[in-house]
């Protein structure tokens, strides 16, 4: 869900990010005046792959996944910004691919 968003300024590229993505850089990000952000594409990062899985529904899975910019990383899997993000799209991001939304599974802490 955190991947989805209707904002063009939605996810900032810093410096570090821009140079980690390598030649990926002009492909998913772009200026907008003078800072740089994610490219979005049908209300979600260009970069964010949607598939139909083999069950039924969609898979989504970030194509750049070992050089996603920082804030992608800083948002951990199963935090409350996690949950926030959860709440407050996995409705519109499941009507707009006719799924049905499920309670987002535990994790485990070690
Ligand atoms: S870079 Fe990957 S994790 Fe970050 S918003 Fe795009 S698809 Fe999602």
């Amino acid at each position: 869900m955190c991947c989805f968003s209707q904002a063009a300024e939605y996810v900032r590229v810093t410096g570090d990010d821009w140079t980690r993505l390598g030649e990926l850089a002009d492909r998913y990000a772009h200026f907008i005046g003078h800072r740089a952000y994610l490219r979005m594409h049908d209300g979600h990062c260009a970069a964010l792959a949607v598939q139909p899985a083999p069950g039924g529904g969609f898979d989504f899975f970030c194509t750049i996944y070992g050089r996603r910019p920082q804030t992608c990383r800083d948002l951990g899997r199963g935090s409350p910004e996690c949950a926030g993000e959860l709440a407050a799209k996995a409705a519109r991001v499941a009507a707009a691919y006719q799924v049905e939304t499920q309670p987002p599974r535990p994790t485990q802490r070690s």
